[in-house]
């Protein structure tokens, strides 16, 4: 086997391998670069393979920097089948429309205003190509082998999201494991990561390589921050991701208002994606640790908020309530319109949950902005603005190395990936020392021989 790095090598965005024998290939992961423009700019060359020879895509999750370049992929060439679990499928459908959309969004705004160099500019793909992408998918569950011309492909839970998964593939006597993103052992929603299988080769992510999270109880800074808002008669503002984060906050908030430890008051889902993915929820109950009746208290916790009648609606609502919208790190969505509406005013608090990218507004905030612009003009900050940690999605490094110690044997080799380059040369010394494995940080386009 050989296994190329096309991406998530040296930047923790655009996860993409290669894996090839003989004539077939398989894609594991097909990722979006994310960020600052010059990575992003990575998803318009084209793609350093011929994707018509490509025989599957196989995905460990549904975000975006795992799939989101699916659509750009076929119209390159793929045809292949896509090959994921069945949760991961359902919230592709819904991450790969959001995001057409908004590349279609962001080529209408240059052409309205006429700085491309090419006119007129194009999305890096239509809604059309993601609804077609989604015709290709094959799915599978948990722990069901699948065999993909001469490879066999198995899913093991992951935690991190729902659906998400280690990717774990036998071909010639071989075996390989794609770690995918590793969630907590103790989320508040998600199930731990299932022991890893024994494994020749390992490719391991290693975006918290270098950090621990601290040891802080999100439900309790939750509880303090919305109860003293309340006393204030003020609005809370949690700007959220739509998948994960916010029904994390959906069930730590109905939780507490059960146990009495905040006030009983409305709480709002402002985001139409957060809606749809709180639907899959429901319906794969067996992925995650909240029970049906769990579920139910968490629907009937909190009004969502559709259309954006509905949304402008709590904007001129002066009543102390709970709002959550996307997008998490305040770079879009409705929470900007909420924070115009809410932002100038002492008595109101906007919440920071979990890593902000450099240069979001988010980021700006807990660097402790007064000001924000927002479309187009200085909004005031003036309420008060609190974070609270815990609610990573991603195990830090102590838990990783937990989780990796279960296997009963070394991996021959283990390729550091998905981290910025810090974050990953630290996992791979921490693997070499704690654990005393062979590991490497492979780069952008390496190829290794798997013998
Ligand atoms: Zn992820």
């Amino acid at each position: 086997m050989l296994l190329r790095f096309l991406g998530a090598a040296g930047t923790v965005t655009g996860s993409r391998y290669l894996l090839t024998h003989g004539d077939a290939s398989l894609l594991i992961d097909c990722g979006l670069f994310q960020g600052v423009k010059n990575v992003r700019s990575r998803n318009w060359k084209p793609f350093p393979v011929d994707a018509a020879g490509i025989s599957a895509v196989v995905l460990t999750h549904a975000h975006l920097d795992h799939s989101g370049y699916l659509p750009r992929l076929m119209r390159e060439g793929f045809a292949g089948p896509v090959w994921s679990t069945s949760a991961t499928r359902e919230l592709v459908d819904i991450l790969l429309e959001d995001s057409a959309h908004l590349q279609e969004e962001d080529a209408r705004h240059i052409n309205r205003r006429g700085y491309s160099r090419h006119q007129p500019a194009e999305p890096l793909y239509t809604s059309a190509e993601a609804r077609a992408v989604m015709k290709q998918f094959r799915s599978t569950g948990f722990d069901e082998p699948v065999s993909i011309g001469p490879f066999v492909v198995t899913f093991r839970a992951a935690g991190h999201i729902l659906g998400a998964s280690s990717v774990r593939i036998e071909c010639a006597g071989q075996s390989i494991t794609f770690s995918g993103d590793v969630g907590r052992p103790n989320d508040p929603v998600m199930n731990a990561p299932a022991p890893l299988l024994d494994t020749d080769w390992l490719v391991v992510e290693s975006t918290y390589g270098d950090r621990l999270h601290p040891d802080t109880d999100p439900a309790a800074m939750l509880a303090d921050i919305v109860s003293r808002t309340a006393v204030r008669g003020g609005t809370v503002m949690l700007p959220s991701f739509a998948v994960g984060r916010a029904q994390a906050l959906m069930y730590l908030l109905s939780r507490l208002m059960d146990e009495r430890r905040i006030p009983v008051l409305p709480v709002f889902l402002d985001s139409p994606m957060a809606i749809d993915v709180t639907g899959v929820f429901r319906h794969f109950h067996t992925e995650h640790r909240l029970s049906a009746e769990d579920c139910e208290r968490m629907r009937d916790a909190v009004t969502f908020t559709r259309s954006p009648e509905d949304s402008q609606a709590l904007a001129d609502n002066r009543y102390p309530k709970v709002i959550i919208a996307g997008a998490g790190m305040l770079n879009g969505g409705r929470i900007l319109h909420q924070l115009i509406a809410f932002g100038g005013d002492s008595r109101n608090t906007v919440v920071i949950a979990g890593y902000q990218a450099e240069g979001t507004r988010g980021d700006a905030l807990l660097k402790g902005a007064r000001s924000l612009r927002i479309f187009g003009r200085d909004v005031p900050i003036n309420c008060e603005v609190a974070r609270v940690d815990g609610l990573s999605a991603h195990a830090d490094y102590r838990e990783m190395l937990d989780w990796l110690g279960t296997l009963a044997h070394a991996p021959r080799r283990v390729f550091v990936t998905h981290g910025e380059p810090v974050a990953a040369d630290s996992l791979r010394q921490k693997l070499e020392h704690a654990l005393g494995w062979q590991a490497v940080v492979p780069e952008q386009g390496d190829a290794f021989d798997l013998d």
